[in-house]
């Protein structure tokens, strides 16, 4: 088995900075953090640099291809939020290291007509990409549509999705207002309190799509145990409360909710540091916007955001980047996670909270216990960066190496 040591970067551990560090990898784990490097080991110079975990996206949707540009950013694994990367179809993408890992809720309750589908054009069908090229790699059964049309069937459907392979339970909780398409059916309380029931029961994380403080109100009274989007309206004190009290995370998506007020991702795709590493497709696609919610004030979101992390709650990154269309866009696969961190930075975190949202938090609230941190023991995933983003957050972009797995990705 190989043997590398990376040594002379300062770490940041997941939680914490170490300081000038040494990290020893063997095959595909961490062997050893601290102390001399081992002799006959392979170093890597790390001077001048940061090693930080590998970065994981808390809500994507995702294929092949989009994986393998997640991992030219650092982003070691992609947490799915409705897809087809349910654990028996994704064998392929597990073993490959030239992608990023990836955990799936599969396919998520919602009404019949309810969102997402008013996103898509008609021929449009998410999560079986057309012409089949980028979803390669896909095994077994195909995956599971949940019914959300009873409380009984929501219960009924839970079993079926974790036989299925879905990783953590979804729930859509949206009557469409802020996507422009107000009175779409959305699951009822006692749908959605069932359902979270039903999965707790058998043991699985759940997670709601809630946009608004109203959702966000429902999917807490559910006990659900975390929130994959920030609610788009200015905070109340009463809802702040209620998210600290339940003990939810969330992972605010604050580039969506930019996306979905207009934004572009015109500022990242300029950065020399993001266009090198995207196709002309991304380019357009990051380029673009939502922009479903003109209303909505990103000040606000950032203003929720500070709110939320001074109330302990956990934060976690994740971005909702999808497939490179352009009615999806203001995102990018793995360099979003990027200026997702600048944002948590912009709304007043410190930047070493914001590289824990993206490592040890979201390996936490996610049961990864394989990874996240640079700890002894843990899966090689990590990243190291010119620079200290732990005082600026923007250096994460500044690439020097990537490792899944202990495999180094090719330059
Ligand atoms: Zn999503």
């Amino acid at each position: 088995m190989s043997t590398t040591a990376i040594s002379g970067a300062q770490v940041f551990d997941g939680e914490k900075p170490l300081g000038v560090t040494t990290v020893v990898i063997e095959g595909s784990r961490i062997v050893q953090v601290g102390g001399d490097a081992p002799a006959g080991a392979q170093i890597v110079d790390g001077t001048g640099a940061t090693l930080l975990p590998g970065l994981i996206d808390a809500h994507v949707h995702t294929d092949r291809a989009s994986l393998a540009l997640a991992l030219k950013f650092g982003v070691t694994t992609e947490l799915e939020m409705q897809g087809a990367n349910t654990r028996d179809r994704r064998t392929p993408i597990s073993e490959d290291d030239s992608v990023a890992d990836v955990r799936s809720s599969g396919f998520a309750l919602t009404p019949p007509g309810g969102h997402p589908s008013e996103l898509f054009p008609e021929d449009f069908h998410p999560g079986r990409p057309a012409g089949g090229g980028q979803g390669g790699g896909h095994r077994g059964e195909p995956p599971h549509h949940p019914d959300a049309t009873s409380p009984e069937a929501a219960a009924a459907s839970i079993p079926q999705l974790l036989a299925h392979g879905s990783d953590y339970i979804k729930f859509m909780i949206d009557d469409g207002s802020v996507e422009g398409h107000p009175g779409l059916p959305m699951l009822d309380q006692a749908t959605l309190n069932a359902g979270v029931a039903a999965a707790q029961k058998h043991g699985a994380l759940t997670v709601a799509h809630a946009l608004t403080i109203d959702a966000t109100r429902m999917a807490i009274e559910a006990g659900i145990d975390g929130l994959v989007h920030l609610f788009v309206e200015p905070a109340t004190d009463d809802i702040i409360a209620m998210v600290k009290d339940a003990g939810v995370f969330i992972v605010p998506c604050t580039v969506l909710n930019a996306s979905m007020m207009g934004i572009t991702g015109d500022q990242l795709a300029d950065d020399p540091r993001v266009a090198s590493r995207l196709d002309s497709d991304w380019d357009a696609t990051l380029r673009s916007c939502f922009g479903h919610y003109p209303q909505g004030k990103l000040q606000d979101v950032l203003d929720s955001v500070k709110a939320l992390a001074d109330a302990r709650v956990d934060l976690l990154v994740g971005t909702d980047v999808s497939q490179p269309m352009p009615f999806l866009g203001g995102l990018a696969h793995g360099a979003s996670v990027h200026q997702e961190m600048q944002h948590l930075v912009a709304a007043g975190l410190t930047p070493a909270a914001a590289l824990r949202a993206a490592t040890a938090t979201t390996a936490r609230r996610f049961r990864l216990s394989d990874r996240g941190r640079i700890a002894e023991g843990l899966r090689a995933d990590l990243l190291l960066v010119d620079g200290d983003p732990t005082t600026t957050i923007t250096d994460t972009l500044n690439t020097r190496a990537v490792w899944r797995r202990g495999a180094r990705l090719a330059a």
